[in-house]
């Protein structure tokens, strides 16, 4: 277990002007920001990082979804910060995420579902070291 997540908050939740919001929300339940960017993926980018989904039938909309605006990356630290990030932003449907979590407090469906949360520790180091290099971290 490490104490790192990584996170994206997404196009939408961007767009309608959550993002202050949801770092709030974030640093409220304890986690330290180590890194954190804004920035538009490029579809190869979107593509690159979505790589594990692309025989999924919503490869092509979740690109297309996550160029279509800018973007907030982020490396975050907390305890058991994997499993308690995905606690704190909820299903990825938003119809399904319990009250008071981030995507049902933000979030419009289920692609647009406001933010990313990595899956597993490993995930979590891949997806920082996309994004970051080792000089844009504290
Ligand atoms: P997550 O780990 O909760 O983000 O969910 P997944 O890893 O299963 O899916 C990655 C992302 O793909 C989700 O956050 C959604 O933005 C998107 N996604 C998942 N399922 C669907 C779907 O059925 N349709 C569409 N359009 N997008 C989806």
């Amino acid at each position: 277990m490490t104490n790192k997540t990584f996170t994206m908050i997404k196009p939408d939740a961007v767009a309608n002007g959550h993002t202050g919001n949801i770092i709030n929300d974030i640093i409220a339940a304890g986690f330290k920001i180590e890194a954190m960017k804004y920035l538009q993926l490029t579809q190869a980018q979107a593509e690159a990082f979505y790589a594990v989904h692309s025989e999924r039938p919503f490869f092509r909309d979740l690109v297309n979804f996550m160029i279509s605006g800018p973007i907030v990356a982020a490396i975050l630290e907390g305890e058991n910060a994997v499993e308690n990030f995905r606690n704190l932003i909820g299903a990825t449907n938003p119809a399904n995420a319990a009250e008071g979590t981030i995507r049902k407090k933000y979030a419009v469906s289920i692609d647009a579902n406001a933010i990313h949360g990595s899956d597993s520790d490993e995930n979590a180091a891949i997806e920082g070291n996309f994004f970051f290099s080792s000089f844009e971290r504290f």
